[in-house]
């Protein structure tokens, strides 16, 4: 889906003039490489003796004879065929009479003879190639190293524009995105119209004084459709539009990056109303700390920015777009009013979101009725990207299945090869081996049945995946939850170990197929404990803090050592009463159990139905 990528004649802002003045230069050379030395003859030339020279004159063969530099040329008649012949002139006294006297096949019967003078250049145009040329090239090639080692400014370029950036930043004139394009994003959207409106009619704001943000930070998780709506900005203001990734500032030499933005912000106010679209701006954007060294290029290039934001007229119609999934770690001198003072949030979708999502890229593929509400509730935490892979892969699911149309099937199937891989159908597993991984997820299944607050199971398979899951138990809750309780985080800890508990009672064994659930259900109790405020000892003291809220779940201690172990403790201890509580319920449905596998290894993938029937009826 490049349609957003289109842009009619990109136009080539800023082109590095390098090159062309090199080109100049290897021009003037060859021309003056023409002058000096013409081509003489194109001709084949037989190199010949002075003796065949004379003999051929005095049969009267010759037609035509030209001296030059220390040569005799000459042409002859052989075979009735003209050939071209060269000798060694031999300063002979009697040459010119012998050529007067002769004979010629000529039609004026005589030879036509002649001398060329050696021309001379100018001693103006010796030195000028011997002296200023080399001179003028080197000193050329000097200053394009200085301006390289120093970073030198922009905009003092010389005729050949050494020095300048060579930013290629291109303005799309036009834009096809439209907010129309981006599903869900509603607040962001109003947000983003009122800068819409600006750009068609600053006039409006203007008269009564008010000035609109000069910038606007569009701050989420990657994959949200921030970099999407910025265009779809662009497109409904029917302005230019500047994008330029943060990464592409930062140069090897110091001063560059400087420059480019400097170059950047001239464009833009030539075109304005214009949009700049600076995406990733974290690149350059992050806080200037001393603590860890700084680095000269990033700060300088930043300087830069926070100056250039600072100079243009915000009247003018030049609006600053930023995108982020690093917020935090940006420099507070960028998020202060008259910069980016507005920070526009793009979350990820909510159920909703999703199936709008999903409507916007199901438009571009042929498809049967699709059951919107299921292929969104499957995809709890997708972010926008994520769908559009979805779909994606949902077409060529079809077009692998020789279909014409898209169906819901094929998304549901390419949301779980998405999630946990493709189906591995070749491997073959033992039986024994199977009927433990069937016990496993039965486990989980029956764990998460028997729990009031607990999501509805989907789907259970022991088919393998290339992940190197070896089957799957799929919970999927039936509406949208935005808020997590402490029972139901219980919950969800003694469903995962349902798995292992399931391996234990029924099979009498303990396998490293419970490694991923003993993970989740870890890091789940640390979080109830270190960020959650859900255990009695702690109260509502935090522990451990997120380090990057977009970008995964990474944390770090704010505890000391000795706490850290205490907390070690209480989080054993919350696994330990869920594993517990899972073995009972399992013990208490054994012949459930026994049922449910036995049908699981039959079929290999059953419903949540199917699940249900099976353990209500006995
Ligand atoms: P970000 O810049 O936030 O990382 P992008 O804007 O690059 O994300 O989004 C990547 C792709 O995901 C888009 O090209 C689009 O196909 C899809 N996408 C993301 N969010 C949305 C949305 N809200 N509506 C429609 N498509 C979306
Ligand atoms: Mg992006
Ligand atoms: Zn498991």
């Amino acid at each position: 889906m490049n349609k957003n990528d289109k842009n009619d004649a990109p136009k080539k802002l800023n082109n590095s003039n390098l090159m062309l003045g090199f080109f100049w230069i290897i021009i003037v050379l060859i021309l003056l490489n023409g002058l000096l030395f013409p081509f003489i003859n194109q001709h084949k030339i037989i190199k010949t003796d002075y003796g065949t020279f004379m003999q051929c004159v005095n049969e009267g063969k010759v037609l035509q004879v030209e001296l030059k530099d220390d040569y005799v040329y000459f042409t002859a008649l052989k075979d009735n065929d003209t050939v071209f012949y060269q000798t060694g002139d031999m300063n002979d006294p009697l040459l010119v009479e012998n050529l007067t006297k002769a004979d010629s096949p000529n039609e004026s019967g005589k030879i036509a003879f002649d001398k060329t003078i050696p021309k001379q250049n100018s001693p103006v145009l010796n030195f000028f190639l011997w002296w200023i040329l080399p001179g003028v090239f080197f000193y050329l090639i000097w200053m394009y190293a200085q301006k390289k080692m120093m970073g030198g400014g922009g905009d003092k370029g010389n005729f050949l524009s050494f020095g300048k950036s060579d930013a290629k930043i291109y303005a799309d004139s036009q834009i096809d995105t439209t907010f129309a394009d981006v599903a869900g994003q509603d607040e962001a959207k109003d947000e983003l119209m009122e800068l819409v409106d600006f750009l068609h009619n600053p006039k409006k704001y203007t008269r009564i004084g008010a000035t609109l943000p000069k910038g606007a930070l569009l701050v989420g998780p990657p994959g949200t459709g921030k970099t999407l709506i910025a265009r779809a900005v662009a497109g409904e203001a029917k302005v230019p539009f500047f994008a330029i990734s943060g990464s592409e500032f930062v140069q090897m030499f110091v001063g560059m990056g400087a420059a480019k933005v400097r170059d950047l912000f001239k464009q833009a106010n030539e075109k304005a109303p214009c949009i700049i679209f600076i995406d990733e701006i974290d690149a350059i954007g992050k806080r200037r700390d001393n603590l860890y060294g700084g680095n000269d290029e990033r700060e300088q290039t930043l300087n830069q920015l926070l100056t250039e934001m600072d100079g243009f007229d915000g009247s003018k119609g030049v609006v600053i777009l930023g995108a982020t999934n690093q917020p935090d770690s940006l420099d507070k001198a960028l998020l202060r009013p008259g910069r980016f003072d507005r920070r526009i949030q793009m979350e990820l979708p909510d159920l909703e979101g999703r199936k709008a999502i999903f409507q916007v890229h199901l438009k571009n593929v042929q498809h049967e009725d699709i059951n919107l509400d299921l292929v969104g509730r499957l995809t709890v935490g997708s972010s926008g990207a994520d769908i559009a892979n979805f779909v994606n892969e949902a077409a060529l699911r079809a077009v692998r299945l020789n279909k014409d149309v898209v169906s819901t099937s094929d998304i549901e199937e390419s949301i779980e090869t998405v999630m946990a891989g493709g189906q591995k159908k070749g491997s073959v597993i033992s039986p024994e081996e199977r009927k433990i991984i069937s016990y496993h997820e039965i486990g989980h299944a029956m764990v998460a049945a028997m729990q009031t607050h607990s999501a509805p199971v989907q789907k259970i398979t022991i088919i393998p995946r290339t992940s190197g899951a070896l089957g799957y138990t799929m919970q999927v809750d039936s509406g949208e939850k935005y808020l997590m309780s402490k029972q139901e985080m219980l919950n969800r800890i003694a469903t995962l170990t349902g798995g292992r508990s399931a391996e234990e009672i029924m099979c009498n064994v303990e396998t490293t197929g419970a490694s991923n659930d003993i993970e989740q259900a870890t890091r789940l109790a640390r979080a109830m404990i270190t960020q959650y405020g859900m255990s009695d000892k702690y109260d509502m003291m935090q522990l451990e803090t997120v380090n990057n809220r977009y970008l995964g779940d990474d944390t770090s201690a704010t505890c000391s050592s000795g706490t850290a172990a205490e907390v070690d403790n209480e989080v054993m201890q919350i696994i330990r009463d869920a594993h517990e509580k899972a073995k009972k319920i399992i013990s208490e449905h054994k012949k459930e159990m026994d049922a449910a596998a036995e049908y699981l290894i039959k079929k290999e993938t059953i419903t949540g139905e199917e699940f249900m029937e099976i353990i209500n009826m006995k």
